[in-house]
């Protein structure tokens, strides 16, 4: 990202693509994009206009983790939840696989314990540094802020994550070979 101008002491970013992608694909709040670029929110709001996205659209697709069928909810929901279930058979169907059980049961011992102990936000989702969910040992946690810094993260990309046994922050990032095929 190239600076431009000074603003309120601060370089200002040139807003690019990485804004609109933001927005659409990972539905970033423009107060959220517009901190990041030093810019205000008119600034953001005028650039996803010049590039025709749509900034009314509220409601956006998710797919059902069972079935995978397409489902439409708020931004807003979309943003804070990770897992989404068409229907509630569906949900409970999911509930009683392995794989449901397994997630069901590490979130239940350890989540709301580790917000609590860590002063961490209520947002915040647990991620397994090598991608098995029955080890619980405090070193193989990761914390994200958000089910959605969780998700970027199993997709690939540096975000921030809490290491609770070093109680650090950091910028981490899913191994490649770790990254689903
Ligand atoms: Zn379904």
């Amino acid at each position: 990202m190239a600076t431009t101008r000074v603003w309120r002491g601060q370089f200002k970013l040139a807003l690019d693509e990485a804004a609109v992608r933001a927005y659409s694909v990972d539905l970033e709040r423009i107060s959220d994009i517009a901190r990041r670029y030093r810019v205000s929110r008119q600034a953001v709001w005028r650039f996803l206009q010049d590039r025709g996205v749509n900034t009314g659209t509220r409601r956006v697709e998710v797919k059902c983790k069972m079935c995978h069928k397409s489902k439409e909810v708020s931004k807003r929901r979309a943003r804070m939840q990770s897992d989404f279930f068409c229907t509630h058979a569906c949900y409970v169907k999911w509930m009683r696989s392995s794989q449901g059980k397994a997630e069901r049961d590490s979130r239940r011992v350890d989540r709301e314990y580790l917000i609590r102990r860590h002063d961490l936000p209520d947002t915040a989702e647990i991620a397994f540094a090598d991608g098995d969910s029955s080890n619980l040992r405090l070193v193989n946690l990761l914390i994200f802020k958000t089910p959605q810094e969780k998700e970027r993260y199993e997709r690939g990309l540096v975000v921030d994550g809490y290491l609770p046994a070093a109680r650090v922050w950091l910028r981490v990032k899913k191994p490649r070979e770790m990254l689903a095929a």
